[in-house]
């Protein structure tokens, strides 16, 4: 029996980004645990941060306050661990659940360090996708723990890192997860929304189609004063709204016939769907550049259409698109009326719609 996988309903996990004071730990557990949405309690403990200076988390004092957490609440706790030290402390204090973060996941040596250090020990993990879109880094990294003998183990979206993203903290690039699903069904499969969407406004709707997609649980982070958390404050609830937000999902239940009917062309009519979804937002995230673009020209008084580059642009994307397959007349179609919108959208900055 995989503890990562609920018979009925998804399983949920919540708790701060970042374990940060005793009064904090406990108060967010006692009161996620009044909600009656969660079954295991999270908390960063050794922090990964992208910049040093930042808040590095609290250390080995934060693991005393879970253990009163969970002995207050009842509810099994789980941890972030990086490196065989950590496993070892979160051993030695008992905690329930591990899971690696999405800066570790893309070290095979970091993940394998790990794998060894739980020889013998058949603690659930989870493990959360790389930062970069590498369906094989992250099958890879679930392999190393499997090889170690590990046999409860879940996988964690949390989305990717991209350069051009507007919108999402991290890109979910939701076909990734769905891939790993079909490559590893028997591993259940959390949406983490919080770091998906970075901010608190977009966490339903993005746990909402994890749900859709028939995922097996979600990991949200939730603190009692988010506006004034060490990290992530931004994409933090409280435990009420955590809660409320929880009671507002559809779970919609799914019929394990009109599963096992589901055509072929179904499953690929799913697949169009998502990438006419990424389509619609990567055009969203491009029309914004341009009204940024349409601000600068604004302010430096420059013309809106420049004509060199917009006839290097055409080019380049016709030659691109015929060694894809793509037919000259169609690039230049649809190159020329997303350009078409983009200067609409400019014009419009620039007399100050
Ligand atoms: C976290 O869960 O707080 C965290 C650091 O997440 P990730 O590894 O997904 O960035
Ligand atoms: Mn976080």
């Amino acid at each position: 029996m995989n503890p990562l996988k609920k018979e009925n309903g998804p399983l949920l996990i919540a708790g701060p980004c970042s374990a940060e004071t005793e009064e904090q730990v406990v108060q967010t557990a006692a009161r996620l645990f009044r909600t009656g949405k969660i079954d295991i309690l999270r908390a960063g403990i050794w922090k990964p941060r992208t910049r040093p200076g930042a808040f590095e988390g609290i250390g080995t004092k934060g693991l005393f306050w879970l253990q009163k957490a969970r002995e207050l609440t009842g509810l099994p706790v789980a941890v972030e661990v990086a490196k065989a030290s950590h496993v070892e402390l979160c051993l030695e204090f008992g905690i329930d659940i591990l899971w690696i973060g999405a800066r570790t996941t893309v070290n095979p040596f970091a993940v394998q360090e790990i794998a060894d250090s739980l020889k013998g020990v058949d603690i659930p993990v989870l493990l959360k996708n790389p930062i970069n879109p590498d369906l094989a880094l992250w099958i890879g990294g679930m392999e190393r723990l499997q090889n170690a003998g590990l046999t409860k183990l879940g996988a964690i979206h949390r989305g990717f890192s991209s350069a051009g993203e507007k919108i999402y903290r991290n890109r979910p690039q939701w076909q990734i997860a769905i891939d790993f699903k079909m490559a590893m069904p028997e591993i259940p499969m959390i949406n983490d929304p919080s770091h998906i969407c970075g901010r608190r406004d977009l966490l339903q709707r993005v746990a909402q189609k994890a749900l859709d997609l028939d995922f097996d649980g979600l990991m949200i982070e939730s603190h009692i004063t988010p506006d004034t958390a060490w990290s992530d404050a931004a994409q933090q609830i409280t435990p009420e709204a955590y809660g409320q937000m929880i009671s507002d999902l559809v779970i919609r239940q799914v019929d394990p016939e009109a599963l096992r009917e589901r055509s072929e062309l179904e499953r690929l009519r799913k697949q169009i769907d998502m990438l006419d979804e990424e389509i619609m937002h990567i055009l969203a995230s491009r029309m914004k550049v341009a009204r940024e673009i349409g601000k600068y020209k604004k302010d430096n008084n420059m013309t809106i259409l420049q004509n060199e580059r917009w006839k290097e642009v055409l080019q380049k994307y016709v030659d691109r698109g015929a060694h894809s397959g793509l037919g000259e007349e169609f690039v230049t179609r649809i190159i020329k009326s997303i350009h078409d919108e983009s200067i609409e959208q400019q014009e419009k900055v620039m007399s100050g719609d």
